[in-house]
């Protein structure tokens, strides 16, 4: 039997109108397994009504302890249904089960973090100069409308909701139409870990139709995005005529810079994962390497080995590591990608091909000799494909750098602590790290500076982008 899946609405499971069924298909085999429900424009509606009259009904007053201890109880239930979730996530859009594994707790432990945050989130007491006395409130601001996309449908999920609730807010939460199933089984396990009904409603569906519906129905007071640069444009279009709050986690185009006096092995030893992780489907993917000349050679030939060693297979497996592109269309985009490459002459030191025969699989790909103008160096892949080029200048390398439209992420390998500053304030981009790569931490700000969007999730940022704040004079 083919299970099927629906909306989750005013704490129950429910049947769309109107928006037909979306099915599901494994990445790893390319077989239907399922379908989901998709909303019609009418239950996307209906489903922010009820959101609203849940939050002004209750959840928007809740005395902060009682708000703590529910979404702490959330956390917990999350906790309880690990396994569940990371299976669900591998079937659904081909995720290796090791990282749908690690990327379950980090949703619970988003709602640990958003829970304990709940009481010592408040407003300031301002000395101004006409005595009296002045205060600032951290308001709530209704409907939250959470769209989120289908590369981390999960934790993504937790770190857009978690937030807005815990700050007093309900949520519309919107999955993308290919990975719809743990945004639904959060917003299950939610409420029976005790979330009052409506508070955080689940509508799959398409994005042209009820995405559109969310963004502009009157009742949305803020739409926090992440997706495409396109979308989060179109959406930022949508919302100004009545200046609805936005936030934007968009697309990214990262660099991984590779200075000579740096541990030069160890960044190209993991540095293939900082890009084909996820199969290279992932916003911070650090897919332009810049290596200083003088270790360039020795880099490549180290980051290709690197490469080759990466297991590519089933992502039932808890050794793979890289998995299926999620749809044979991403696959189809990237190949584009790989024949504008060859087209225009780059070298391919890795990959190129399908390994396998079934399912939406591409090989770890490593381009050289990639000119400033072409495809592959300057937009966006979202699939394995890295491009690696020498640098001479550090100044003329930044400027390159620089030159992307994006600026989400990106990584410094350097031993010098000068130089590392000096990159780091230089670099666009809202998250960089040093001998690393990692670009997400809980409790920091995670965001982009230029078309890599706008606002911030995770950390108090992601609370305070949930609050409208009001200023208060009391006369003395
Ligand atoms: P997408 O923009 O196609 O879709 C994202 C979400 O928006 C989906 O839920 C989709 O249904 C919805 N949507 C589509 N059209 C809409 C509309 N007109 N109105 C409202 N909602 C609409 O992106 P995707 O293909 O799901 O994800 C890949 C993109 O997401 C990449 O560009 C990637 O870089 C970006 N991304 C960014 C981050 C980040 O934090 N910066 C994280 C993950 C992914």
């Amino acid at each position: 039997m083919t299970p099927s899946f629906e909306l989750f609405v005013d704490g129950a499971s429910r049947e769309g109108t109107g928006g037909g069924r979306i099915p599901l298909v494994n990445p790893a085999s390319g077989e239907q397994f399922g379908e989901v429900a998709a909303a019609g424009v009418g239950d996307m509606g209906s489903a922010i009504e009820s959101a609203h009259r849940a939050w002004e009904s209750g959840w928007r007053d809740l005395p902060p302890g009682k708000r703590a201890r529910i979404l702490f109880g959330v956390a917990r239930a999350l906790r309880d249904n690990l396994e569940a979730i990371a299976r669900l996530e591998q079937r659904n859009i081909g995720k290796p089960i090791s990282d749908a594994r690690d990327e379950a707790e980090l949703g619970a432990r988003v709602f640990e973090y958003y829970a304990g945050a709940v009481s010592g989130f408040c407003g300031q007491t301002i000395p101004v100069a006409r005595g009296g006395f002045d205060f600032t409130l951290r308001q709530p601001m209704g409907v939250v409308a959470a769209i989120v996309p289908w590369n981390f449908p999960f934790p993504i999920a937790c770190w857009k909701s978690a937030p807005a609730l815990a700050a007093g807010n309900s949520v519309v939460l919107k999955p993308a139409s290919l990975s719809p199933l743990t945004a639904l089984a959060l917003g299950r396990i939610a409420h029976h870990a005790g979330l009052p009904a409506g508070v955080l409603q689940v509508v799959p569906g398409s994005g042209a139709a009820v995405g559109d519906a969310l963004v502009t129905h009157p009742r949305t007071r803020k739409i926090s995005f992440t997706g495409s640069t396109a979308i989060g444009s179109r959406i930022m279009q949508l919302a100004a005529p009545d200046l609805k709050r936005v936030s934007l986690e968009l697309g990214g185009k990262s660099p991984n810079i590779v200075f000579a006096d740096s541990d030069w092995e160890r960044a190209a030893d993991t540095s293939p994962m900082s890009v084909f992780a996820n199969t290279g489907q992932d916003c911070c993917a650090r897919s332009r390497v810049f290596v200083e000349r003088a270790v360039y050679g020795r880099f490549v030939e180290r980051f290709v080995a690197a490469t080759r060693r990466l297991a590519v297979g089933d992502p039932a497996d808890p050794a793979t590591q890289l998995g299926p592109l999620v749809s044979a269309a991403q696959r189809a985009s990237v190949e584009e990608y790989l024949a504008d490459a060859r087209a225009r002459g780059s070298t391919f030191a890795a990959g190129g091909g399908r390994p396998r025969p079934e399912g939406f699989y591409l090989e770890p790909t490593v381009l050289l000799d990639v000119g400033p103008g072409d495809r592959c160096w300057r937009e966006e892949i979202f699939g394995p494909v890295v491009c690696i080029v020498p640098f001479d200048d550090e100044a003329a390398m930044i400027r390159e750098v620089n030159l992307s439209p994006y600026g989400l992420s990106g990584s410094v390998w350097t031993n010098d602590l000068r130089r590392a500053l000096r990159v780091v304030r230089q670099v666009e981009s809202g998250v960089i790290s040093v001998n690393s790569h990692s670009s997400v931490h809980v409790e920091a700000p995670f965001g982009g500076f230029k078309q890599s969007g706008i606002g911030r999730d995770l950390g108090m940022s992601a609370m305070e982008g949930y609050t409208e704040l009001k200023n208060v004079y009391i006369a003395d």
